[in-house]
């Protein structure tokens, strides 16, 4: 978990008055409003929070966000096959095997399975 940083009583305020006591949505923000990062920190966002969203909104943003984390998480090779790729933690997919032999004249010779 990365290392948040909150707003002050003042922040918050003029955050919530230049919304217009609003989020986004419409809804108007009461006590349970949350301090948003729109681009969230496990995305590289050191700043502080720059929106407040209701409480569903939050809710919502934070469902959306987890996937675009995950995303990013397996196209940066830190999880996913790729990462076990790279650490050779994969083996190809062995072959039945060849179950015969070749004659001096080049014909196959299965061998006889029950
Ligand atoms: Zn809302």
């Amino acid at each position: 978990m990365t290392k948040r940083a909150s707003l002050t009583r003042r922040e918050r305020a003029s955050m919530a008055l230049s919304q217009d006591g609003k989020c986004p949505c419409g809804a108007r923000l009461g006590r349970d409003a949350i301090a948003e990062h729109w681009l969230p920190v496990a995305l590289g966002n050191d700043a502080k929070p720059d929106t407040l969203l209701c409480g569903q909104c939050a809710k919502d943003k934070t469902r959306t966000d987890i996937k675009a984390i995950r995303k990013a998480d397996r196209q940066g090779q830190r999880t996913g096959q790729q990462k076990r790729r790279r650490e050779g933690k994969t083996r190809p997919i062995p072959s039945a095997g060849f179950r015969g032999w070749r004659t001096m004249g080049g014909d196959i010779v299965w061998r006889n399975e029950r």
